[in-house]
């Protein structure tokens, strides 16, 4: 965790779930409203389809909802992508950009993810940008230049610790049951906070860094207890309100 920093969970479903699926929505919106809700801020981004929906059924709740992308322009003939305006019209809050199956299946680079947070911020959105290394990258040592280089080029300046969030998801750890430890997710994290500072100065220190890849249940409260770790983006844990709240409820050995 980081002094004065309200932790994020936050849980993308990537490309599943239908109507059936929204019970968990409305399941994860009931069990987040509690004295935890005062300290923890909780996040889920169904596929757009979903996405008025869902904020429909979380009106009266603290659940936030977001998209899982955005382009980068406003309108346009764009057949099948989706604006950061469209999704502030569906009331969601948050978008993530540049997730490493986005950055792998549509060849998103760099630039292209800055210019989509640019978007996410004029719409008014808060724009979750994901980073992280390859397994053979991690082997051969390259981790942190490859960190630094994707966040040099994806985040844009002028961003700001209530607008942006940082999730740090290493490759080799998503979808896989395989977690770094915490020990190396502390070495990462103190250098991405290091960057952040360098470059945002005191909007830097206070920038939410979240950890995703493979956080479970199991997993969770060892993982969000490490130094500048500032709660978790979580994919196939994230499906079930179950695992969802328990996930979020190990806030509640960790706030005050
Ligand atoms: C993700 O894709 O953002 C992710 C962290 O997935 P999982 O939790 O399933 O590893």
């Amino acid at each position: 965790m980081t002094p004065d920093v309200r932790p994020l969970v936050a849980g993308n479903w990537k490309m599943n779930g239908t109507r059936q699926s929204l019970g968990e929505i409305k399941a994860m919106a009931e069990g987040i409203d509690g004295p935890l809700a005062e300290h923890v801020d909780a996040l889920i981004c169904p596929p757009a389809t979903l996405l008025y929906v869902a904020t429909a059924l979380c009106t009266d709740s603290q659940l936030m909802v977001g998209a899982q992308d955005c382009h980068h322009e406003v309108q346009g003939a764009h057949t099948g992508d989706i604006s950061a305006e469209m999704i502030a019209d569906c009331f969601g809050t948050h978008v993530i950009l540049g997730h490493s199956e986005r950055r792998t299946d549509h060849r998103e680079t760099d630039q292209m993810v800055q210019s989509k947070v640019e978007a996410a911020h004029a719409a008014g959105l808060t724009a979750i940008i994901c980073i992280g290394e390859t397994g053979d990258e991690r082997d051969s040592y390259e981790t942190l230049d490859v960190l630094m280089r994707q966040m040099s080029h994806s985040i844009p300046d002028g961003a700001m610790a209530d607008n942006t969030v940082i999730a740090y998801e290493p490759l080799w750890a998503i979808g896989t049951g395989l977690t770094p430890t915490p020990v190396d997710v502390a070495v990462v994290h103190a250098f991405i906070r290091a960057e952040l500072v360098q470059r945002f100065g005191a909007e830097g220190k206070v920038m939410r860094i979240l950890y995703g890849g493979s956080v479970k249940p199991s997993n969770a409260l060892s993982l969000m207890s490490v130094d500048n770790v500032d709660g978790a983006l979580i994919g196939g844990a994230s499906l079930k309100a179950s695992d969802f709240l328990a996930i979020y409820s190990v806030y509640e050995g960790l706030v005050a």
